[in-house]
């Protein structure tokens, strides 16, 4: 299938989905991982409507985001390096999925004062445990709230979490209930919180189906990623 196909496709099963959650489709915020497409690919994306779109490489989103139109949302989401930091603030990133550590957040902070600016982040949660992923454990983020409840340049817009690799659709909608249920639990303290970003080519639709408002979706969107 090409392109235009594919970007339907995933709308009609977004649609789909909130529908049975009951919710509307314009509440699932899309975003297409662009990560390894070339840029006249994402353009073409673009042209299909799509305005959000996801990179987990600083250079390559440095990239692509001075070669594409200005009105694209871009979404860093994969683990950032505290080095790269001073690269993306200040530099069009609409939003940081992958706040996972202090380290990360002090840098973030003191590189924002220093430019006088801010910037949106969701808490990455690893719900699961899976020790080949990064992300806060269920019981860390309390003390991780505290630890940043100081930052005033980084406004906190909910969480983010990458589910295990399983055909176990009941394992996989308990993860994701238990991400709903951090999320709503913390939306009470933090008036800011919009977005419980999870889901993926394999999940999107059981996420919706548990409570997510932004997918993030790449192979379903470009095809298989072929990395260089
Ligand atoms: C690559 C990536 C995605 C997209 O994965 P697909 O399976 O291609 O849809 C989503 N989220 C994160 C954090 C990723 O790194």
């Amino acid at each position: 299938m090409g392109l235009s196909e594919n970007i339907t496709a995933v709308r009609q099963k977004i649609a789909f989905a909130a529908d049975r959650a009951g919710r509307k489709a314009e509440d699932v915020t899309l975003v297409a991982v662009s990560k390894t497409v070339d840029t006249e690919t994402v353009e073409a994306a673009y042209r299909e409507g799509l305005r959000c779109f996801g990179e987990n490489r600083v250079q390559e989103y440095l990239k692509k985001s001075e070669a594409l139109p200005s009105d694209i949302k871009w979404n860093l989401i994969g683990q950032l390096q505290t080095n790269k930091v001073k690269y993306i603030i200040n530099n069009g990133v609409a939003l940081l999925h992958s706040l996972d550590r202090l380290s990360l957040a002090q840098e973030l902070q003191k590189e924002c004062v220093k430019k006088n600016t801010s910037i949106d982040a969701l808490i990455e949660v690893n719900i699961a445990k899976e020790e080949s992923k990064s992300g806060l454990y269920l019981e860390q983020v309390d003390a991780f709230l505290d630890e940043i409840a100081d930052f005033d340049r980084i406004c906190l817009k909910g969480f983010m979490t990458v589910a295990p690799y399983t055909e176990d659709r009941t394992y996989l909608r308990k993860i994701f209930a238990q991400a709903k249920t951090l999320y709503d639990a913390k939306k009470k303290d933090f008036p800011g919180f919009k977005y419980l970003s999870m889901g993926m080519s394999n999940d999107y639709e059981d996420a919706i189906l548990e409570g997510s408002n932004m997918v993030r979706v790449g192979t379903a969107i470009f095809g298989s990623r072929i990395y260089k």
